[in-house]
């Protein structure tokens, strides 16, 4: 059993992980593996089926108040935060801005500012993405994500649709779900918790 919290997460990668998977497509289009060079392919990758399916689910369920035409997303998300939170992207793994950021507050959604995660949830999973064993209660929704070959349950925002990342389980972090909710920095935004500072 673990002996100290958080463990080492070595297994992770041998299984199918998802930016395993993704460096695995941009190999087979013949493309070398810095991300700005992968960019194009995994868009024609992921255009079909599973697109459809993403957006047939997510869009039924969110919040009228807090959802935009995608002219409207653009003009006020930046090209990366449009890219990862309406196209699906996915940041490059430890490069995300809260990868290994353990201060005390919530973590809202970039795109519509609803709180979504609190740090007493975040753990260090090693990675390269942010980590959370939980969501805020009906803060985030689930999806059958059946792109690149497997199948994975997305996460998205409940309130705009905005994509966030990939739940998984059984992986053997001992934490109270067994669950990493493995998100991009891109599509959080920190608010830190005054209250519990001096
Ligand atoms: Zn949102």
């Amino acid at each position: 059993m673990f002996s100290r919290f958080p463990p080492v997460a070595i297994p992770i990668r041998q299984v199918s992980h998802p930016h395993t998977a993704l460096r695995t497509a941009a190999r087979l289009k013949g493309n070398p593996l810095r991300f700005s060079r992968i960019q194009e392919p995994l868009r024609t990758v992921r255009s079909t089926p599973a697109k459809r399916h993403f957006h047939s689910t997510s869009a039924a369920m969110t919040d009228p108040s807090k959802t935009k035409s995608e002219s409207e997303w653009r003009a006020i998300l930046s090209p990366e935060q449009f890219r990862i939170l309406r196209e699906k992207g996915t940041e490059r793994a430890g490069t995300g801005k809260y990868d290994k950021f353990y201060e005390e507050g919530v973590y809202t959604c970039a795109g519509c500012g609803t709180p979504l995660y609190k740090s007493t949830t975040k753990f260090n999973s090693g990675c390269g993405w942010p980590a959370f064993f939980d969501a805020i209660p009906g803060a985030v929704q689930r999806h059958e994500d059946r792109s690149f070959g497997m199948t994975r349950i997305e996460i998205t925002c409940a309130a705009c649709g905005g994509h966030l990342g990939h739940v998984f389980k059984g992986e053997g972090f001992p934490t109270p779900t067994d669950e990493r909710h493995c998100v991009n920095s891109v599509s959080l935004n920190f608010v830190e918790d005054k209250d519990k500072k001096n």
